[in-house]
């Protein structure tokens, strides 16, 4: 691994450029890629899972750490070469794969493994992607991804602040959120327009079913659809007042000041 050519020198040999219908933003500076596998681990042997690697500086990182295996899943196939010649360079530890990480089935990329997550997210298709992790089949060990930095304080918002919303409501009833570093738009190649952010998830040993996730989707929806009227209206269509009575939150509060417990209970009763 300490052979490996400059990222920068390895992008100009294979002709390479940003392209932004990708998202693409990259790290080329090893001491940050170092930091978030550093946020992200101990693997302690496991499989780390890591969408859109583009040109590897923070695969490099990963395959430095404690992971038994690194899977990269990256839709732009420019850089699949390129990845490929890290990959015949660390003894089998990396599998590239070209794909679409919205599509792609991670408990079949796993074979029955533990995996966790880490990822300088496409900012296009982040939220998307995480909702999938949060809701889907595959349960990772761990998340760290970076965001853009509004939707990194999204995720991690207390109810309460003015950040807080559906996105915090369902990442905190899954996992617990916390932003633990943050990045200026100058830390990428090239800059994007706003600052970033990295957050950690850690997923709660108790995470609501498949059932309880979709009724929180609908409550929260619907709650935070209209964020400034009361909940008896804004909730309307699942039963307003008395939805509210039956999980014991006033029909009167808004969603903005509701914690997860609470919707949690509201989800509860709007499923009996
Ligand atoms: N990890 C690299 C780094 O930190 O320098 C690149 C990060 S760049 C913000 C996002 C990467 O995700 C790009 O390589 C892009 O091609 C890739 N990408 C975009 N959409 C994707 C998708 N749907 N599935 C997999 N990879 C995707």
């Amino acid at each position: 691994m300490s052979d490996l050519a400059p990222l920068r020198d390895v992008l100009e040999a294979h002709g390479l450029s940003a392209d932004k219908r990708f998202g693409q933003h990259f790290l080329l500076d090893l001491n940050i890629t170092r930091k978030i596998a550093r946020l992200a681990g101990p693997f302690e042997g496991d499989v780390v899972i890591e969408v859109g690697p583009g040109p590897g500086g923070l695969t490099r990182a990963l395959l430095e750490t404690d992971a038994e295996h690194v899977i990269v899943v990256e839709k732009d196939r420019r850089f699949i070469p390129l990845l490929q010649e890290l990959a015949d360079s660390c003894d089998g530890r990396l599998t590239v794969i070209e794909g679409d990480a919205l599509k792609v089935n991670e408990l079949e990329l796993l074979k029955g493994r533990t995996g966790h997550l880490v990822s300088n997210l496409p900012y296009n298709v982040g939220t998307p992607l995480l909702i999938k992790w949060l809701t889907g089949p595959w349960r990772p060990k761990s998340l760290t991804l970076m965001f853009q930095k509004e939707v990194a304080d999204r995720v991690a918002a207390p109810a309460g602040s003015d950040a807080y919303g559906r996105l915090s409501v369902i990442s905190q009833a899954v996992c617990e959120a916390r932003v633990v570093m943050d990045l200026p738009a100058r830390a990428f190649t090239p800059p994007p327009k706003v600052a970033s952010a990295v957050v950690r998830l850690d997923p709660r040993p108790d995470p609501p079913s498949t059932g309880m996730l979709q009724a929180l989707e609908k409550v929260t929806a619907a709650a935070f659809g209209q964020r400034r009227k009361m909940l008896r209206s804004s909730l309307k269509s699942l039963g307003g007042a008395s939805l509210c009575e039956a999980a014991g939150i006033s029909p009167e509060a808004r969603a903005e000041v509701i914690g997860v417990a609470g919707f949690l209970r509201l989800a509860e009763a709007s499923r009996s």
